[in-house]
């Protein structure tokens, strides 16, 4: 089990351009597999654009209270990184002048910030339809000023949406940390105890699925009937959707797949099971993603290799919906995660 992010460890692979290159290199440079872009250009898809901004996912910091395996933004506790009141203040500007329907938070642990509160009540006034806190439910218990979350999510109609990678506990705790499952399962129970997730409730409760190695989620509304079925009759918990998500081969994942040897049968297996009916689903095409210091992205995982978006202006205090609703997304190998099987995003599957 790991205990420090690949940041402080020093890891090479700390760095964007370093998993860039690892993702230009081998296998794609030698040609045994076709690059994302030549692959999108067989399909007449390329360049990839998109078609309006619906989601404004923003990230609030690197800091987490869990350190768990597969983490695409190498988050854990001797993260820094948190998002200033200042550029929060400016993505509540961003949000009143565009026409965003989804605000997504993320990390890290968005809790952690010390302003969470103040910008969850603040955003929820401008009559956000659908609003997202992406919360890995143990923070609830990591300390009492934390208990409370769950009657706040209420309190403010957050839409709650929970990493849970198994019903058991040792595929749980295994990608997540000892002890993960146990406080998960508590706080769905207080989350459900406030109504979340109940059948008929508008507080929704979904929960994240991702592979605990190096290979697809299944499907997921036959998943989601698992997760369901188990969770109900052991814990007595309810939920509304589960989401699958692919792993995308970059930081704490990329350097699971680099250390187990299987990095080429992964990348081989995203490949092999592109599929061109997903691209247009992608979420890049209705989404832009703001990093914890204010800088646009075409998402998250863009987001961790520095990747910025393509603009005149880049940073949120500049937004400019126009410039932003039709542009080139930058693409690189690690999208072949995003169109595998029936495709992925932050939403689940693209397609069915
Ligand atoms: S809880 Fe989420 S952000 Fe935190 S380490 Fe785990 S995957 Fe990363
Ligand atoms: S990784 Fe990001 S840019 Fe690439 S396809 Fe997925 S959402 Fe789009």
């Amino acid at each position: 089990m790991i205990k420090e992010s690949l940041h402080k460890r020093e890891s090479s692979l700390s760095y964007p351009e370093k998993q860039l290159e690892y993702l230009a290199n081998g296998i794609f440079k030698n040609g045994e597999l076709p690059t994302f872009k030549s692959k999108i250009e067989a399909s007449n898809q390329y360049p990839l654009r998109t078609k309006k901004i619906e989601i404004l996912q923003l990230n609030l910091g690197y800091m987490c209270n869990q350190v768990c395996e597969h983490c695409h933004v190498d988050a854990g506790p001797d993260r820094k990184e948190i998002m200033t009141k200042e550029t929060m203040a400016y993505c509540l500007e961003v949000i009143k002048k565009s026409r965003v329907h989804t605000l997504d938070l993320t990390g890290g642990a968005p809790e952690m910030n010390p302003n969470f509160r103040w910008f969850v009540e603040e955003a929820s006034k401008l009559g956000i339809k659908d609003f997202i806190v992406r919360s890995n439910l143990t923070i609830v218990k990591a300390n009492k000023k934390y208990h409370d979350l769950p009657l706040f999510f209420k309190e403010h109609n957050i839409h709650v949406v929970s990493s849970m990678p198994h019903w058991t506990k040792g595929k749980t705790d295994k990608q997540r940390g000892d002890g993960v499952f146990d406080k998960s399962i508590q706080v769905l129970q207080e989350l459900n105890g406030v109504g979340y997730g109940m059948p008929n409730n508008e507080l929704r409760l979904d929960l994240v699925y991702n592979p605990s190695g190096a290979f697809l989620p299944g499907n997921q509304s036959a998943m989601e009937t698992e997760f369901k079925k188990s969770l109900l009759a052991e814990f007595n918990i309810q939920f509304h959707n589960l989401l699958a998500i692919t792993n995308l081969p970059i930081s704490r994942f990329l350097d699971y797949l680099i250390v187990s040897d299987n990095y080429e049968d992964y990348m081989y297996t995203l490949v092999e099971a592109f599929n061109p009916a997903a691209v247009q689903g992608v979420m890049c095409t209705n989404t832009l993603s703001v990093s914890w210091d204010g800088w646009l992205y075409d998402c998250d995982f863009n987001q961790m290799l520095e990747l910025k978006v393509n603009g005149k202006t880049k940073h949120i205090k500049d937004f400019d919906n126009e410039q932003y609703a039709d542009r080139e997304i930058v693409i690189s190998q690690h999208c072949y995660g995003c169109t595998a099987g029936a495709g992925s995003s932050c939403q689940g599957s693209v397609s069915q």
